[in-house]
């Protein structure tokens, strides 16, 4: 950091952009104002109604017709033993539906907290893993999800995102959902017995709303997810044990790929949309990777004009 602000870097921390006017090059923040020769705009999947609205104001043609729903499962290391070979083991299964970004040996499961277009809140699970310096929970958490495309009528994958957020909210009373592998299998919801008797083997890393998620998530998103679960079971023998734990929904947006005018992700002259809001990444290494491509474009831009 250091290093940067030697060479002229200046970094306002707790502000939000909110505004920009390409054709005066400003940008306006809830703190200030500021002038421009090129602008990089990468505000995440956090960002991503915030880049929508600012894509429709400016005009700038885009679609989001893409995203990925499912749930997280919750399992012991001696369940899913794989880990310990392949920390994030790929399947890749019918439907549309794979096991996506596995978290072992000190894996919690959390909720990011998104707003609707209308600042309604709503969640999506994730997972995460603390580094070797925390003691091991013997856990495992990783997602399945199925990849969803509209096409005909093209509708908004953010908006069936909010839809389906919001619904689960509903039954999860503000939070999200979690039910146990052995209660979803004899058609019950999980109540809070479901964590604590019986199917109790392990202490949920989330606490939120024991419930059926199968009153929430989509038929053909469901049905896909649980042939995969099947599926997996028959290569990870263990994996579908009734304490298992489903946790619902988590929701992935895809981005909302702009229309670039070159293939340095420039949207407008000198306005430039990276990462996962603009649907360049999914992941840490595009979005800087796609940082350096915006770069370059601003090099070259200024070489050719020079
Ligand atoms: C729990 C979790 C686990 C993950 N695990 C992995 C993994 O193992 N491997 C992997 O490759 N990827 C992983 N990812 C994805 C990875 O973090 C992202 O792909 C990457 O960070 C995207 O970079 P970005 O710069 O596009 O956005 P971000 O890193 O999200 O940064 C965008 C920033 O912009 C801010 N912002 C939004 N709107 C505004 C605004 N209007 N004004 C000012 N600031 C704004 C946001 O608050 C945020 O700080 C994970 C993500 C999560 C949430």
């Amino acid at each position: 950091m250091d290093r940067l602000k030697k060479r002229g870097l200046e970094i306002h921390l707790e502000e939000t952009a909110s505004e920009v006017h390409p054709k005066d090059r400003i940008l306006l923040t809830d703190k200030g104002k500021y002038q421009y020769d090129d602008l990089i705009l990468a505000p995440g999947r956090r960002g991503f109604s915030f880049l929508q609205d600012l894509m429709k104001r400016l005009r700038i043609p885009f679609i989001d017709h893409v995203l990925d729903i499912g749930i997280r499962l919750e399992t012991t290391i001696e369940q899913y033993p794989i880990v310990k070979d392949y920390y994030d083991p790929k399947f890749l299964f019918p439907d549309k539906v794979r096991t996506f970004c596995t978290n072992a040996f000190r894996a919690y499961v959390v909720q990011e907290k998104y707003l609707t277009a209308s600042g309604d809140p709503y969640y999506s699970v994730n997972g995460h893993a603390y580094s070797s310096k925390r003691q091991e929970n013997g856990l495992v958490n990783f997602a399945l999800l199925k990849t969803v495309m509209f096409t005909e009528p093209l509708a908004s994958g953010q908006k069936y995102a909010e839809m389906i957020g919001l619904q689960a909210m509903l039954l999860g009373g503000g939070r999200p959902i979690m039910q146990r592998v052995g209660d979803f299998r004899l058609g019950k919801r999980s109540t809070e017995a479901a964590f604590t008797g019986d199917l109790y083997f392990f202490e949920p890393t989330l606490h939120c709303t024991p419930g059926d998620i199968s009153l929430s998530i989509p038929a053909k998103i469901l049905r896909g997810i649980w042939k995969a679960m099947k599926l997996l079971d028959t290569i990870v023998p263990g994996v579908l044990h009734p304490s298992t734990i489903m946790y619902y929904p988590e929701i992935k947006l895809y981005g909302n790929k702009p229309t670039f005018i070159d293939p340095y992700f420039q949207a407008l002259p000198h306005l430039y949309l990276i990462g996962d809001g603009a649907g360049t990444s999914r992941g840490i290494t595009a979005a800087w990777a796609s940082g350096i491509r915006a770069v370059e474009g601003i090099l070259r831009q200024g070489n050719s004009q020079g």
